[in-house]
């Protein structure tokens, strides 16, 4: 079976979270299933300087009024076409903002460019290779599903996976015009979504089937709460949708062989874990002690509910606790975060922007994770923590739910419990959890139990690459594949 795979991120060439993961992730996964797949993606400059060997394999003289080149490269195990198209992807900056955070303001031409590409080589635009079905990702590529439902040619089967329904991708209606769409497309069973060109909206309206990221998510995202104005659409779409949880790239994630840590260690080797919590407290200036070190690893937003974590802080250092932050995001959490360090030297501390390898150590060297995310599609830093043995902390919701065994007496005795999850998601039920976390964190049997059982879990992309082989096979002509 041959998919192609479009998305405006991929580990590790251009990440800004969990999108870029799955990207670079499942096709590697979906091999292994018999699933030959192609990701396509745009021509930024750090993808552009990660690339030796490639060919131009197809070429867009007019790509909604600019030039583009398809190259096809091999990066990291990864089978890429890039879309090189200098005009739109050339720039310093973000993949979707500029160098002071504000978003390029030509985002609905660049992605809707990406998207036409995706349609272009789902027709058959690259000699010698012919999909069979196209899966996109996120409202950056919502439009592939509508120029192939509004092309010429016949579309081919197409599965839209939301990773993140906040982020929708709604343009003024005037852009419509410049996009190459019939006008009939826009209309409520095209991309018209209240008046605006909704790309998102676009991909679930014409997607064959769509799905998100675990069971729990695309349950909520059918009501008003968490739907964010597309739950109408989804639950008219309710049979087509499913809730598929992500996995982890459990070699680039192996606590045995990470040479991003201090020192590696499996299962059976814990105290070598503190190795690593020595590096971690170096690293932020915290002081070495015995005291739970609990760590957070995040954009820094309300989503992720890092109002709560900054009001939390009191709460960690009066038990003895200390909480060391990896983050950026919103400039008035970063102060809070920031304020609360300098409250607490040597107890909190906080280091702003994007830094991968420490974000490895520092599931290597924390006892506990925290995530009180207010909504989370799936989440990828609790199953980074489960095969580190850092105990995640998790509000109980979407992808959060479906992946942490809270440590409740039940599932303690039957040497279940994964980590400790708590709701409503209120500073108060954050606070108990954190109490909780302590206490247990104190028995040290019952700790090392909840650690081995979250080691032992599967987070690999296994059992998810199989059901989206399934779901892929369920959409192509019966006895194809
Ligand atoms: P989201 O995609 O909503 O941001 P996920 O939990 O699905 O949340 O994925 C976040 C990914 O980004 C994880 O791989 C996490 O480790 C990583 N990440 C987030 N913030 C940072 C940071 N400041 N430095 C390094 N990695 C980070």
């Amino acid at each position: 079976m041959k998919v192609l795979s479009v998305a405006s991120e991929i580990y590790p060439l251009i990440k800004t979270g969990g999108l870029a993961d799955v990207a670079g992730a499942l096709p590697l996964a979906l091999a292994a299933h018999g699933v030959e797949t192609r990701s396509l993606i745009p021509g930024y400059p750090s993808v552009m300087a990660a690339l030796d060997e490639m060919s131009i394999v197809a070429s867009f003289e007019d790509l909604l009024g600019v030039r583009g080149d398809i190259l096809a490269a091999k990066v990291a195990g990864l089978d890429l076409l890039i879309l090189d198209a200098p005009a739109l992807f050339d720039r310093p900056g973000g993949p979707y903002v500029d160098q002071q955070g504000k978003d390029h303001p030509d985002n609905w031409r660049r992605f809707a460019a990406l998207s036409l590409a995706g349609a272009e080589i789902a027709g058959g635009r690259i000699s010698g290779w012919q999909p069979d079905l196209v899966h996109v990702h996120d409202w950056q590529t919502g439009l592939v599903p509508a120029y192939m439902r509004f092309g010429e040619k016949p579309a081919l089967p197409s599965v839209m996976t939301i990773h993140n329904i906040a982020f929708q991708g709604n343009f003024s209606a005037g852009i419509f015009p410049y996009l190459g769409l019939p006008d009939h497309a826009f209309g409520i069973d095209g991309v018209e979504y209240y008046g605006q060109v909704g790309y998102l909206k676009a991909g679930i309206q014409t997607a064959w089937a769509v799905s998100t990221v675990s069971p729990s998510y695309a349950e909520e995202i059918l009501t008003p709460d968490f739907g964010m104005g597309l739950e109408g659409l989804l639950n008219r779409r309710a049979s087509e949708l499913h809730g598929i949880v992500n996995g982890i790239d459990i070699d680039v994630w192996n606590p045995e062989t990470d040479a991003s840590i201090a020192r590696p260690y499996g299962a059976g080797d814990m105290k070598a874990r503190l190795e690593n919590k020595r590096a971690v407290e170096a690293h932020f200036g915290l002081i070495e002690d015995d005291g739970p070190l609990f760590c957070v690893i995040s954009r820094l937003t309300w989503q992720k509910g890092m109002d709560l974590v900054a009001e939390a802080v009191d709460e960690i250092v009066s038990l003895g606790g200390k909480l060391a932050v990896l983050g950026s995001g919103d400039a008035a959490l970063v102060g809070a975060l920031q304020a609360a360090a300098a409250r607490h030297p040597g107890r909190v501390a906080i280091t702003v922007g994007y830094n991968e390898p420490l974000s490895h150590l520092m599931q290597a060297g924390s006892d506990a994770i925290l995530i009180p995310s207010r909504f989370e599609p799936c989440g990828l830093t609790q199953l980074y923590g489960l095969r580190y043995g850092c105990v995640p902390v998790v509000s109980r919701t979407g992808g959060l739910n479906d992946t942490v065994i809270d440590a409740n007496p039940a599932a303690l005795a039957a040497k279940v419990a994964t980590g400790v999850s708590f709701g409503p998601i209120t500073l108060d039920s954050l606070k108990r959890a954190i109490r909780r976390t302590v206490r247990l964190y104190g028995d040290t049997k019952t700790w090392a139990q909840i650690q081995k059982q979250g080691m032992k879990s599967d987070v690999s992309w296994d059992k998810s690459a199989a059901l989206y082989q399934k779901l892929y096979s369920s959409l192509l002509p019966k006895g194809s594949h």
